[in-house]
């Protein structure tokens, strides 16, 4: 139970020699910020002038982050992570579309995925984001408290049945899920609808997971309100726990808007908050399961540490770590080589429209200080152990 992160053997047992180098090429492209910038630009203007860059897009940067095209592009890489006991979550990646058709597209494709899901012990969550469902500024309005006019209503209601159509079916299928969070001004309208659903749907076990972005201050309140609330009513709680992907958005309005930012004064500040809700959850186990949504070695092995304290297995089973796919492989591998339970976000859509996936995976390894540093002197140590033939 004492998993060893700096074991690269382990981390890249998949990857090729040639995935290795593009892995190392790529992480060297974004640790460059002005590069990620340009690129980012040029990227979006050729694909608004479809010049053929897909091509290129698909190649390196998509490869390594997404799984493919659709569900079936996936499951080589799906079956062959979970030989080395990695389960997968296929997201659908698709943003920024913000029409009816789309949800109901994006509805439809959730609910593809549950069936496929069914099958496959490989894929053991679902998962969903509240605006693939709905208008941000439907959201938003709800949120604010303000009236919403009839057709907002209407189409409020039909925002609900989405959530209600996807959760019934986990639920049925006995498939979890989990619900990402978004931009702080829209989630509490998402967090109340997803409420109702763990009433609704958890009253044996969690099959709907909310998201605590721990990045906000306000979240530890949350978590003992709403850990109290299903004490009370006797449901109970999935929570995906995260720092949060918004951090520059968020700071950026509550400046524009004269508010307090919602976001903790400091990296520090944000990781304390971590590991209390952490902490939290691990002593209200027979009521909460945990997903570890994270990137941070620390955070993992606090976890651990209480997992051991409490004289847990490593495969206790409402405790699951999660990375993205193409991230901290060193991290997601030598946990499952432990006997942990450890999944991959593994992203898919066409190459075009998970664009705004990529570039946020992009910006976030340039402005996260350390990640892609890490990422990169893992990748070399790799190499050069495969060289010496160690
Ligand atoms: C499986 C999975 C699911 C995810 N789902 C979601 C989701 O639903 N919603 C979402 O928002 N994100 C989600 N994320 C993204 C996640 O929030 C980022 O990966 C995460 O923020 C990176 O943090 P880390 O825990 O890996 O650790 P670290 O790299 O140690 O932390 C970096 C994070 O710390 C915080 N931070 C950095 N500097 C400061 C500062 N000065 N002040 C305050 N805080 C600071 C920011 O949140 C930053 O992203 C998910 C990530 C994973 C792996």
């Amino acid at each position: 139970m004492h998993p060893n992160f700096e074991n690269t053997a382990i981390a890249f047992q998949l990857k090729t020699d040639s995935e290795l180098e593009r892995a190392y090429f790529l992480f060297k492209l974004i640790a460059n910020e002005p590069l990620v910038r340009i690129g980012t630009a040029v990227t979006n203007f050729a694909i608004k002038a479809h010049l053929p860059i897909e091509g290129l897009i698909r190649a390196t940067v998509f490869d390594h982050f997404c799984g493919g095209v659709n569900e079936e592009d996936c499951i080589s890489i799906i079956d062959k992570m979970y030989e080395k006991g990695v389960c997968s979550i296929l997201d659908y990646s698709v943003e920024g579309k913000e029409v009816e058709g789309q949800f109901d597209f994006a509805l439809a494709k959730t609910l593809e995925v549950l069936d496929f899901v069914k099958e496959k012990d490989a894929i053991p969550f679902a998962v969903f984001k509240p605006t693939g469902f709905g208008r941000f500024e439907l959201y938003e309005k709800v949120s604010s408290g303000k009236n919403l006019n009839e057709l907002e209503s209407k189409e409020w209601e039909r925002v609900i049945d989405r959530f209600n159509q996807v959760c019934k079916k986990a639920h049925d299928l006995e498939v979890s899920l989990l619900i990402d969070a978004e931009e702080s001004w829209m989630q509490d309208a998402a967090d109340n609808v997803v409420l109702d659903m763990m009433r609704k749907y958890n009253k044996q076990k969690a099959v709907v997971f909310n998201t605590l972005q721990m990045y906000r201050w306000d979240r530890m309140d949350y978590l003992k309100q709403l850990h109290e609330t299903a004490r009370l009513e006797g449901f109970k709680i999935g929570l995906k726990v995260v720092r949060g992907a918004y951090m520059e958005k968020e700071n950026e309005r509550a400046e524009e808007m004269k508010y307090k930012s919602p976001i903790c004064v400091s990296k520090k500040s944000t990781d304390k908050n971590f590991n209390m809700a952490i902490a939290y959850m691990m002593d209200n186990l027979d009521t909460i399961s945990i997903f570890a949504g994270t990137h941070n070695e620390d955070s993992c092995l606090k976890l651990i540490k209480l997992m051991q304290e409490k004289g847990l297995t490593a495969n206790q089973e409402n405790i699951w770590f999660g990375q993205l796919y193409g991230m901290s492989d060193h991290i997601t591998y030598n946990l499952t080589a432990e006997g942990f339970n450890a999944a991959k976000y593994v992203p898919y859509g066409p190459v075009k429209d998970v664009m705004p996936y990529l570039i946020r995976r992009a910006e976030e390894n340039t402005s996260v200080a350390g990640q892609t540093t890490r990422e990169l002197s893992l990748l070399q140590k790799e190499k050069k152990r495969r060289k010496l033939d160690l």
